[in-house]
């Protein structure tokens, strides 16, 4: 069989959809999406759009993979236990389907890197925990003019909403201002049923699917209580006093660039993400480290054990600290051993 014959093949049941045709495969495989959150949402968006043939996915998570998220992340297995998220799911899609590009990127999504990681994509899909992170996107996506669709999971319910510059209302249409912390539920507290995330991102999968080709989309809100069985579909009306879609004060992505302390959702871990990133050397860090604690190492992390915490470094400088939630004393541990 032929190269083309085969390619075919794999993709005969999209191509037998009047929905996509064998022109819109085409298209697909020319399209190119970024997937921010490699989490339940992310997995399963990720296995979807690589299946479906689009030509370039980039992946970004900060995450490294815990064994309380076995219970919804399709795409993991417990051998891929301490691994970085994004590494691990691209690597495991990368056997799914070899004649795409499919890239992991490790680091935190913030408002120094978010405009260089979408540059160019054709559409954007959440895949996040939280909604100051959906706010940057919201931001970066409005005034770059890239789709985006919004998606979020928690308990038994969960929303999906597309969202088109200068076409649709915008994210801050509907949610205006950033809730204050502690405000808003975390899968910390709640907790998620399993079934839900994979049902909003494929929601949001189909969407993309629906961008990609041109076809046209419903920007309702929508939202799903799988438990109760119950489906809303919310008309959302552009604010004309919208921050960002109308008056383009894109608040989040001009933020002051800080260090950024960010306690992990549903972990017992803080993140600290360094203003200056760089390239770290292990080797002189390992030296230093290992007159106090245990030392472990690989490529893409490097892991200090002290005491009852467990500091995984990468190379950017970026740290996640587990084994507290207090932000000080990560913080502190991060300078005593790091350096600001
Ligand atoms: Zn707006």
């Amino acid at each position: 069989m032929g190269n083309h014959k085969k390619e075919t093949e794999r993709y005969s049941r999209h191509i037998l959809l009047k929905e996509i045709g064998e022109e819109g495969q085409v298209k697909l495989s020319k399209s190119s999406v970024v997937i921010i959150g490699c989490g339940a949402l992310g997995n399963t968006i990720a296995n979807n759009l690589v299946r479906a043939g689009i030509g370039e996915i980039k992946i970004i998570d900060r995450d490294i993979i815990e064994m309380n998220n076995l219970q919804r992340q399709i795409l993991f297995d417990e051998e891929d236990l301490g691994l970085p998220k994004a590494w691990a799911a691209v690597k495991k899609l990368q056997k799914v389907n070899s004649k795409i590009k499919i890239k992991a990127v490790v680091e935190d999504l913030n408002n120094t890197n978010i405009e260089g990681i979408i540059k160019g994509a054709d559409l954007v899909i959440d895949g996040t925990d939280n909604m100051e992170t959906r706010f940057l996107i919201n931001d970066a996506c409005i005034k770059h003019k890239i789709p985006w669709i919004y998606g979020g999971a928690i308990g038994t319910h969960g929303m999906s909403m597309s969202i088109i510059p200068n076409n649709t209302p915008c994210f801050r249409c509907v949610f205006q201002v950033l809730p204050e912390p502690g405000v808003l539920p975390t899968c910390d507290i709640s907790g998620v049923l399993n079934t839900i995330p994979s049902i909003i991102a494929s929601i949001e999968s189909t969407e993309a699917l629906k961008i990609l080709l041109g076809k046209s989309i419903n920007n309702n809100l929508l939202i799903y209580d799988v438990w109760a069985h119950d489906f809303q579909s919310v008309k959302i009306k552009k604010n004309n006093e919208c921050e960002c879609c109308v008056k383009h004060n894109f608040e989040f992505l001009n933020a002051e660039k800080k260090t950024r302390i960010t306690l992990l959702c549903g972990e017992n871990a803080v993140q600290i993400t360094p203003t200056k990133t760089g390239i770290l050397s292990f080797e002189s860090l390992a030296q230093k480290l290992q007159k106090s604690g245990n030392v472990k190492m690989s490529r893409i992390i490097l892991r200090f054990t002290v005491d009852s915490y467990q500091i995984n470094i990468f190379k950017s400088g970026r740290a996640i600290v587990y084994g507290t939630n207090d932000e000080k004393t990560a913080k502190s541990l991060y300078a005593k051993y790091v350096g600001l």
